[in-house]
């Protein structure tokens, strides 16, 4: 079937797709949603369903006091078919939102193709044409040819495929008294805290680190790392000097408490101009999130650190969204071009579907010449996109949702959270007002 010239193109029928078509549609707009399953797979999907889930069937808690539980709560204000059909599909876990992941694909799909606005289309796309309005959805398993044609757009060296995440610690939680500031080079800088480690505690540790429980990688995501971002514990199985000499080298450092400088240390750097978060310089790892906890938290300083994210390690294609993507989600240069989900460099099932619920009010806006603003940094929807669109992060690693990247007002410690949340919930609230005018 070829596509209609009026139709919006909407390519990838995984979370972030299924959302986009699905509020396209919803406005009046005839859109074709390309899907390559089942005629060609990615290596983690298994069905032809719409809306698959690839691994675990939780989409994590729905507490709005907590940051994944804001972004469920933003979802369903927005009428999320994905967050209304995990309802509908939901089985017990506890807190945490879990679904049939059969049940819940099903209804997905069956929702989507009966829509009379959306025509779905089963066919790999591969090259990307500016003169359709497109949505491009096709996630972390984005197939080759695609990928070729986004490496072209956008540059050549702005599209990755594996991410390696250092684990991110809230500073409140972290132990200032044993913890000290100060950079290798500059002994003054206050851009990196440092957490000493004795000898003892350092070979302890390393041990700990080599007897860790690990998340396996699929076959299709079996060790191709880059030598500069190696699990932290495949550099500790290398000799158990070689993390002393890495990431965790001494040199340069002197710890206020003894005077000395220390055995080991873990540097830690900000994430955000407050300091609000910590990130684990060179610690990307597979260990899974219950031993990241145990055996992280044996490092001084970090004996109660409350992480906003853990590390991992995977297959992901993903773009260098700070340097191509505009706050609408299109790619710099190309209106009509405007990504969506975790090709953005957003992190996480839900994470992924709200980017395609912005993408479709994106696309909406540029149907109807109007312009287009996200919702603001100081909700969750918004942060997700600010942190994307940061110039100033260099480096670019994906992001999932937490309260480390919301714009919070200046408060007290002790009232930070409650300002935050009163403060996310009237610009939320005013965000929606001006969507009415776009929808009209
Ligand atoms: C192995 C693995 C495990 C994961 N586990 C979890 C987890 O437990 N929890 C979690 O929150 N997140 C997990 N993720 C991340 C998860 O994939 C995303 O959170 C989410 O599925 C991303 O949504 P998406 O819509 O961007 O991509 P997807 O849901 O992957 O959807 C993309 C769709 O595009 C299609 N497609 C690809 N290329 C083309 C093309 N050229 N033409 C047409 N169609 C195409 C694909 O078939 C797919 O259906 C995991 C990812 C991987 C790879």
């Amino acid at each position: 079937m070829k596509n209609s010239l009026n139709n919006v193109r909407v390519i990838g029928g995984g979370l972030a797709g299924v959302e986009a078509a699905f509020h396209l549609a919803n406005q009046g707009i005839l859109v074709d949603l390309y899907e390559m399953r089942p005629g060609r797979q990615t290596p983690a999907h298994k069905t032809a369903h719409l809306a698959e889930l690839v691994c675990s069937n939780s989409f994590k808690g729905v507490d709005p006091s907590t940051a994944h539980g804001l972004l469920k709560k933003e979802m369903q204000e927005l009428n999320s078919i994905i967050m209304n059909v995990a309802y509908s599909s939901r089985v017990p876990a506890g807190k945490a939102l879990a679904v049939d992941r059969n049940e819940f694909a099903q209804q997905i799909t069956k929702t989507i193709t009966s829509h009379p606005n959306i025509r779905v289309i089963r066919e790999e796309v591969t090259e990307l044409s500016t003169n359709n309005p497109t949505v491009i959805a096709t996630g972390p398993l984005t197939s080759d040819p695609l990928a070729l044609t986004l490496s072209r757009i956008s540059g050549g060296k702005h599209l990755f495929f594996y991410d390696a995440i250092s684990p991110i610690i809230d500073a409140i939680s972290i132990n200032m008294q044993k913890a000290f500031f100060g950079s290798r080079w500059e002994p003054a800088s206050t851009d990196y805290l440092n957490c000493p480690l004795e000898k003892d505690l350092y070979y302890a540790f390393v041990d700990e680190l080599l007897s860790a429980r690990q998340v396996y990688p699929h076959e299709f995501e079996e060790a191709r790392y880059f030598e500069g971002c190696l699990p932290v514990e495949v550099i500790a199985d290398r000799g158990k000097e070689s993390l002393r000499f890495g990431a965790m080298r001494p040199i340069g450092l002197i710890d206020p408490a003894t005077q000395k400088s220390p055995y080991a240390v873990l540097q830690l750097r900000k994430e955000n101009l407050k300091g609000e978060a910590f990130n684990m310089v060179g610690f990307q790892t597979r260990l899974t999130y219950p031993e990241q906890k145990r055996i992280f938290g044996m490092i001084p300083g970090l004996e109660k650190a409350s992480f906003f994210r853990h590390g991992s390690i995977h297959r992901n294609t993903f773009i260098d969204s700070p340097r191509l993507i505009e706050k609408d989600l299109s790619i710099r240069g190309h209106r009509n071009l405007v990504l969506a989900g975790q090709i953005l460099g957003v992190e996480g099932y839900m994470e992924s579907a709200a980017m395609g619920i912005i993408a479709a009010f994106s696309i909406l806006a540029m149907l109807k010449q109007k312009p287009f603003f996200p919702p603001g940094p100081d909700t969750a929807i918004g942060a997700l996109i600010s942190y994307i669109t940061d110039a100033q992060i260099k480096k670019f690693q994906p992001m999932n949702i937490n309260f480390g990247i919301m714009l919070a007002p200046p408060a007290p410690k002790k009232e930070k959270r409650q300002r935050l949340l009163e403060r996310e919930r009237s610009s939320f609230q005013l965000w929606l007002n001006s969507l009415e005018q776009l929808r009209q």
